[in-house]
């Protein structure tokens, strides 16, 4: 067996171990509704390479045992976390990815590839309203993009070395922004926690309260973090308003939009983001709703001279890049990056602006749908503009609500629903993220009545 690609002509067994491939693929896929979807794994294959190398059927076989354990995002009732199914294209996207190989380092690494990345991440910042000066980068993941903000955000107000320096940010943000800080060498007490309101969105005034109790400390805030669409509700903190407080006392103002910044490229969707032109700096996780293989994150800033002052160390071993721009490993955190931007561009390019809409609205519509079948007498549902939706019985205790939780989670499972079960505020919700555009009227309607007889 070949273990490359010929490169004087076409390689019919390269051809037939892809398209093989894409058959098991295919199959799969086919298959869903026959699995759960999150399956028991029962075999594994073998992990580790065996003296001898394998000829490609017997990969197949063994990947078609890992796939038989694999959780099925295209399971109609997968609805537990914002995984939703690939899109075709974006599927294409890595496959050619993987091929070109190419390393978004450097321009000579990617010439192309490179320039779709500026371009598409110009096109992105240019749709979330964002000034002609910005750009971005793509990152592995949100928590990485979060990660990289933030040292720009203490870079610009240099304070890298300062021990004193503080952010604010909503109590219900992401995990990853405690993480970055301590990553960043700072205390725990870096992270001001601003409580929220009864809608889980930050509130405005005890951040002021804060700020100005932080200050009376001799402490230094390099950036205040608003959530657009939070893990468990989707709430949305006030943009226009923490915008406003950010110009006045001169702050970064950065925006996790991890689940919320993809809703700004749709007229339909994008009043709910109301603001989002306004960051400095805004993570966007195309992976999350737009069904953009993972990973697909990206990092925008509202000036790209920024990301280059934070991040340049300068390239003795590599060509400078063709024009004015800079070169992708000097923008970022990360060396060696892949051609994901490949799944991004195909993906958005095969859905157009109105497929991007229509998955939007759809999920909004099921998300709604679902509200209104649930029994709102039995359940405190909270939900905000997207497609997220968490409810708890009303008139249980904490440990009730655990156990309904546990017991619920594990009944729906057994009809095949994959709902999760995140903690907030002092008790036990279910939480259903819908944006899996398998999942029909119908299926909501089974899923509703299950859960308005589980109390
Ligand atoms: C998922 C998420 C992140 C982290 O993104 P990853 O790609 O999982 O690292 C950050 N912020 C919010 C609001 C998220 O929902």
């Amino acid at each position: 067996m070949e273990f490359f690609a010929s490169p004087d002509q076409p390689d019919p067994q390269f051809e037939s171990f892809l398209e093989d491939a894409c058959k098991e693929l295919s199959n799969w896929f086919a298959t869903t509704n026959s699995r759960a979807p999150l399956p028991l794994v029962k075999k594994l294959p073998n992990a580790f390479p065996g003296k001898e190398g394998l000829p490609c059927s017997k990969l197949l076989a063994d990947v078609r045992l890992l796939m038989e354990g694999s959780y099925q995002p295209s399971h109609p009732g997968a609805l537990a976390h914002l995984d939703p199914p690939p899109i075709t294209a974006s599927i294409v996207g890595e496959l050619i990815a993987a091929g070109l190989n190419n390393n978004l380092l450097a321009e000579e690494l990617s010439p192309s590839v490179t320039k779709i990345e500026r371009t598409l991440c110009k096109w992105f910042t240019k749709k979330l309203g964002m000034p002609e000066t910005g750009g971005g980068v793509t990152a592995s993941g949100g928590s990485l993009a979060n990660l990289m903000a933030l040292l720009v955000a203490r870079s610009k107000a240099n304070l890298q070395c300062n021990q004193k320096a503080f952010v604010l940010v909503s109590s219900e943000a992401h995990v990853s922004i405690s993480r970055a800080i301590s990553v960043m060498g700072l205390p725990p007490d870096a992270v001001c926690n601003i409580p929220t309101d009864h809608n889980g969105c930050l509130s405005l005034p005890l951040l002021k309260e804060e700020y100005i109790n932080q200050k009376s400390q001799d402490k230094t805030c390099f950036a205040v973090i608003a959530t657009a669409g939070t893990t468990i509700r989707g709430a949305i903190d006030p943009l226009c308003e923490i915008s406003d407080f950010c110009k006045q006392e001169g702050l970064w103002f950065h925006i996790d939009a991890a689940i919320g910044g993809v809703f700004a490229l749709s007229s339909s969707t994008s009043k709910f983001v109301d603001g989002i032109s306004m960051a400095n700096s805004v993570v966007v996780n195309p992976q999350k709703i737009l069904g953009i293989s993972k990973t697909s994150s990206l990092l925008l800033v509202s000036q790209i001279d920024d990301l280059y002052n934070c991040f340049s160390t300068g390239f003795p071993y590599i060509e400078p890049s063709s024009g004015k721009d800079f070169q992708g490993g000097e923008i970022g955190l990360q060396g060696t990056r892949s051609a994901e931007i490949l799944k991004l561009w195909l993906g958005l390019r095969q859905l157009g602006q109105d497929g991007i809409r229509l998955l939007l609205e759809e999920s909004i519509m099921r998300r709604q749908y679902f509200y209104e079948k649930l029994d709102s007498h039995k359940f405190n549902i909270i939900s905000g503009p997207f497609h997220l939706i968490a409810f708890s019985p009303k008139y249980i205790d904490s440990a009730e609500a655990k156990m309904w939780s546990i017991a619920t989670k594990e009944r729906l499972l057994k009809s095949n629903f994959m709902l999760s079960r995140p903690t907030y505020k002092t008790t036990w919700f279910l939480k259903a993220v819908m944006g899996n555009p398998h999942t029909k009227f119908s299926h909501l309607d089974f899923l509703a009545d299950a859960i308005n007889k589980s109390i």
